[in-house]
């Protein structure tokens, strides 16, 4: 065999493999989608592109209204430091009863990134309907009680109880609406 034949059968067998490395953990496109439904604002500041996007049909899918929702990266410093040995993947903030500010880790998949996007979207809501209000540092207010957060369990806490029951059911309502 020439050498030319051999370096073109080299790059040959580097873009089959670069092609069905892509098949295999590529991820498919979203379909095309009119969002001008949307009463919603979602800014997207966060270094991920596809986010918020998945934000507008979350929050659809949860019946909200006239909300801004703005989307952003968790510094990497938080993602190791806020509890360890559990890194942090996303958190939601109040800053008004309409305004919102979603941190997300943007070093994960797009799946990943749809199951905490659905997550936070649900303490959005609970914010919302006013069952979840954040008062100062620690105390927070949940249904009928005013409770301190620092004494209570992230696992036990009722709020987050509800986010990780509900969060696989609005996942997949935005994957349907979304592929
Ligand atoms: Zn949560």
């Amino acid at each position: 065999m020439s050498k030319l034949k051999l370096i073109a059968g080299i790059i040959l067998l580097a873009i089959i493999i670069f092609l069905i490395r892509n098949i295999i953990v590529g991820e498919p496109p979203f379909k095309e989608m009119d969002l001008s439904f949307s009463t919603n604002t979602i800014q997207n500041y966060s270094s991920v592109a596809y986010l918020d996007t998945i934000s507008h049909v979350g929050i659809h899918e949860l019946e909200i209204d006239s909300v801004s929702v703005v989307l952003l990266d968790i510094p990497s410093h938080i993602i190791h430091e806020i509890m360890v040995g559990d890194q942090v993947n996303g958190f939601v903030l109040q800053v008004t009863d309409s305004l919102y500010q979603i941190y997300i880790n943007p070093k994960l998949s797009r799946r990943q990134h749809i199951n905490i996007i659905a997550h936070e979207l649900i303490h959005v809501e609970q914010n919302i309907s006013h069952r979840l209000i954040m008062l100062d540092s620690p105390f927070v207010f949940w249904k009928e009680d005013s409770l301190d957060v620092s004494v209570i369990d992230y696992k036990n806490r009722e709020w987050e109880i509800e986010a990780y029951q509900n969060e696989r059911t609005l996942e997949s309502q935005i994957k349907e609406s979304l592929y």
